[in-house]
């Protein structure tokens, strides 16, 4: 029975209990006469001029919405159509779902098969790349832990010109030097380091079972309080100071967040988002880099922190347009055809999408789901947005321009104009938009 009281007959069917979802070709009934009318994801089912029913787009398949029983089955019977299936990905859409990766990296993805049919990569000139790169200085290379957890960066970067729309100014990322595993918190202040590394602590030698042994950072402040101290003092985590101005010494988290805002800002010259969505970027961006090859790790970053490939099929392109259809989400109903929403980043405790919907007073509802369907070509704005974004990292306070080093980190989203005060040490803090963000963590990027 179809959503709305209609019911399809089907006949000649075949009876395959293992396969989990029911599977109605097209071609057959196109053969029966039927018409399938499509006008965006939406489609409707026709015969002889009466709808008898209604499917959308999701994932290369066409799903119908159907009802047993009288209840609402589209998340449990599975009905399908046959269709051509998701391999049509162009090599511009991926480079758009890995936050903007140089060719180098994609390449080192396709020749492990990750990339779809693509074995190897040959990009196009993108030109948000070219608003959002800053040249780099090469660092050079230090020794290597041999275990997770036996050697972690930290850095604060910030504050940024403009506020994430939670309120974060500045974001404090965390990386593993064996793996290069990294995460991110967004925050308003600085004093926030010691609360994210006490979280960080409980969160990865939890999972992993293991214990932080060295944390090294540069003598910025907020790292050299005596709560800091005491805190590593009684974990037993040795404490590596750099010394100042020579960043390279703290280089592997100073070229993550400045690998971080790269991405940032190719992602936000895509998308159509305002810039106050850099704190929902920066932990997508930190998302992708913890799955992506980089080049002081012989695998992912993820495959080293988890044992497991990533499955990067998952991923989309930030800000782009997706249909949610999960009748089941939170958020309530959304009605059979879904709601057009944007995608802002991966959920971070489920395996999902989080995406805002504007209401019809012009407020925004983040909706959490699994059951998407995009439209990675399409990157729909919202409320006002300003394009010519200014974006990047204030000086910093002359209190802790004596103690930190300088970093030439410039960001701006513009892609115009670099601060003149590119001589200023980086440190940046990004806080996390929402609600439903936890400033938590997500994970990190390397260079
Ligand atoms: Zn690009």
């Amino acid at each position: 029975m179809m959503h709305g009281g209609q019911v399809l007959y089907l006949h000649d069917v075949l009876y395959a209990p293992g396969i989990r979802r029911n599977l109605v070709s097209v071609i057959v009934l196109l053969g029966l006469g039927y018409e399938l009318n499509f006008y965006g994801v939406c489609m409707d089912i026709v015969l002889n001029s009466v709808c008898v029913g209604t499917g959308y787009l999701l994932n290369g398949f066409i799903v119908l919405n159907t009802e047993l029983d009288g209840f609402n089955c589209s998340d449990g019977c599975f009905s399908l159509i046959a269709s051509a299936n998701n391999v049509n990905v162009d090599v511009n859409t991926w480079h758009a779902r890995l936050g903007h990766i140089g060719q180098d990296r994609m390449n080192r993805l396709a020749r492990e098969g990750l990339l779809g049919s693509f074995n190897k990569i040959e990009l196009p000139v993108c030109e948000n790349c070219l608003a959002g790169k800053t040249t780099r200085k090469p660092f050079g290379k230090g020794t290597r832990a041999e275990n997770p957890l036996q050697l972690i960066h930290s850095d604060i970067c910030g504050p940024m010109s403009v506020k994430a729309r939670h309120g974060a100014s500045y974001f404090i990322t965390f990386i593993d030097d064996f793996s290069r595993f990294g995460h991110v918190y967004l925050i308003s202040h600085k004093s926030e380091a010691l609360d994210c590394f006490k979280l960080y602590l409980n969160l990865v030698e939890n999972q992993l079972d293991k214990r932080v042994k060295a944390l090294r950072t540069d003598r910025g402040r907020e790292y050299l309080s005596d709560q800091f101290k005491e805190l590593c003092d009684e974990k037993g985590i040795h404490r590596q100071l750099t010394i100042p101005r020579t960043p390279q010494q703290n280089g592997v988290a100073e070229r993550r967040n400045r690998t971080l805002l790269e991405m940032v800002r190719s992602m936000m010259a895509q998308a159509s988002l305002p810039v106050q969505y850099w704190g929902d970027a920066l932990l997508t961006a930190t998302y992708v880099l913890n799955r992506v090859p980089s080049k002081s790790v012989s695998s992912t970053p993820y495959e080293l922190w988890t044992g497991r490939k990533p499955n990067l099929t998952f991923l989309r392109p930030w800000g782009c347009a997706g249909y949610v259809h999960d009748p089941s989400n939170k958020y309530g109903k959304l009605g059979a055809r879904g709601k057009k929403c944007i995608f802002i980043r991966y959920s971070e405790h489920s395996k999902g999408y989080v995406l805002i919907g504007e209401n019809s007073d012009g407020s925004v509802t983040e909706i959490e789901s699994r059951d998407v369907n995009f439209l990675e070509n399409e990157f729909p704005k919202r409320g006002e947005v300003d394009k010519d974004i200014r974006f990047y990292k204030l000086d910093n306070l002359i209190e802790d321009s004596n103690l930190n080093t300088p970093l030439d980190v410039n960001v701006d989203l513009s892609g115009t104009s670099v601060p003149s005060g590119s001589e200023a040490p980086l440190e940046v803090n990004i806080d996390l938009p929402g609600t439903s963000v936890p400033s938590g963590s997500n994970d990190v990027v390397e260079t």
